[in-house]
Formats: structure tokens, C-alpha cells, sequence
């Protein structure tokens, strides 16, 4: 059995009926193996060592050992110092705290830096996002700007501006993209030459002749409208124009090795 506030050693007395700590001097009343704490009050209150060891007397001790218990004052001035991880149990006697077997300000410091390096990792990996959205975003802008990017350039690229008051010409290796126009021209709406690659979604067009595409152009309009008072399609040489979904008025005209589908 050990002293239940210190830890330390018991001697006993009165036949094992009352137990002291050896360390701190606390008295204990056993009862069966049950010990209880036995509160000494000194007769003018507080806490008395001679008081405590004239008590302890009575019930059987002897004096108390040499260096055991401990005034109130030095009690006071027991150094704990945590960040090193001693605690001072008086008596000479030191606990060792320990976590993760370092010392707490070891582990403190351990804790500090893992942190500091999560938040360095954490600055780089979003920093390296950040750099890849915007090469992405400069690539895209390129690819755009770039008329020879290739047709998965054309599909991305950004939608022309057509003012839809003449004609839009689309010529040599142009790769262009008009959405939700609404023309109304006097003459052809929309020129189409060359190598021309010509995308048109969701444009009304009104114009005595809507789409006019020679050479090897290549128009594919999807949705929106042709209303043409002469014809909604002229095609010649290799050029092909497809119309899917386009609601069509006035016929249209194919020579050569030219095709229309979707417009009569
Ligand atoms: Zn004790």
C-alpha cells in the first residue's frame, strides 16, 4: 500500500489500524484494507507539524522521520516546470513527463514544426495550382488567338463578333465560331472560302442570299434561322454546308463536287 496522496512508503501502528506516509506525513485510518484520510485540525486551526506529529503520537507513532513532510511555505516555492517536463513532488523526488517520449516543450517544438512545414507544403501545392490554372488559362488564350491551332483550336475558340448588318467573310485557313447572332443583311450574309472552317450556332440570318461558300470551305450551322430571298445556300467547288436543326427558307444551290444537307 502506498500513501494515496504522495505515493510514498507507510509505517504503521495501533496493529495496523492506522497508516503514516513516511514522505508527507499523512495519516490514514485502515479499516479492512480500506484506508480513509484522518484530518488533522490544530486546535488553533490550520495545519501544525507539531501539532499533526503530537497527533500522530497518540495513535501510536513515533516522531516523524528526518526531512519528511513539508512546511506550507516551501510547499509554495516547489519549482514546476513544465516546459522541461520535471515536476517537483518535493522531497527531492522528480516526475518526469513525458509525451511521445520527448519532453513536453521537445514535443511542443516537434508539434511547432511539423505545423510550420504542413503550412509551407500547403503554400507550394496551392501555388502550383494556381501557376497550372493560369498556363492553362494562357494556353487557352493562344490557342485561340491561333488561327492555325488546328480544328480542336477552332472549336474552342472564342466567339467572333459580327456586327450581323453585312456581309461576314470567312476566308483562307480562318477557323470561326459565331453564336446567337442576329443578321439582317441586303446582300450574302456569310462569305465562305478558301479552307475556311465556319461554325454558326444559334444565328438568325435574313438576307437575300444566306450563306455563300466556295473552295474548300466547310460551314456547319447548328440551330437558328435562314430566311433568304434568293437562295438560304450556295455551295460550289469542295465546299459542304451542313444545317442541322436550322429552320430554312428559300432554296438552296450546290455545284461541283459541293454539298448541302439539312437546307432544299
Ligand atoms: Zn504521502
Amino acid at each position: 500500500m502506498q500513501c494515496l496522496s504522495c505515493g510514498g512508503a507507510f509505517e504503521w501502528a495501533g496493529n495496523g489500524q492506522y497508516a503514516r506516509c513516511t514522505r508527507c506525513l499523512a495519516l490514514f485510518n485502515n479499516q479492512n484494507g480500506q484506508l480513509t484520510p484522518i484530518q488533522v485540525q490544530a486546535p488553533g486551526g490550520g495545519n501544525n507539524p507539531e501539532f499533526n506529529a503530537m497527533f500522530a503520537q497518540n495513535l501510536g507513532f513515533g516522531p516523524p522521520p528526518p526531512g519528511a513532510g513539508m512546511p506550507q511555505q516551501q510547499q509554495q516555492q516547489q519549482q514546476h516546470n513544465l516546459a522541461a517536463g520535471t515536476f517537483d513532488m518535493g522531497g527531492g523526488q522528480q516526475l518526469q513527463l513525458k509525451i511521445n517520449g520527448k519532453s513536453p516543450e521537445g514535443y511542443l517544438k516537434d508539434k511547432a514544426s511539423s505545423m510550420i512545414w504542413g503550412w509551407i507544403i500547403g503554400a507550394v501545392i496551392i501555388g502550383i495550382m494556381v501557376l497550372t490554372a493560369v498556363g492553362f488559362g494562357i494556353y487557352i488564350y493562344f490557342q485561340a488567338k491561333d488561327p492555325s491551332a488546328g480544328v480542336a483550336g477552332a472549336k474552342n475558340a472564342a466567339a467572333a463578333q459580327w456586327d450581323g448588318k453585312s456581309t461576314f467573310d470567312c476566308k483562307a485557313n480562318d477557323q470561326v465560331s459565331l453564336v446567337g447572332v442576329k443578321a439582317n443583311v441586303a446582300g450574302t450574309a456569310i462569305k465562305a472560302s478558301g479552307n475556311c472552317q465556319l461554325s454558326l450556332t444559334g444565328v438568325d440570318i435574313t438576307a437575300a442570299t444566306g450563306i455563300e461558300a466556295s473552295g474548300n470551305a466547310k460551314v456547319t450551322m447548328t440551330g437558328g434561322s435562314i430566311k433568304a430571298t434568293t437562295n438560304s445556300v450556295v455551295a460550289s467547288a469542295a465546299a459542304k454546308v451542313d444545317c442541322v436543326g436550322t429552320t430554312v427558307t428559300g432554296k438552296s444551290k450546290a455545284s461541283g463536287a459541293a454539298k448541302v444537307t439539312g437546307a432544299n
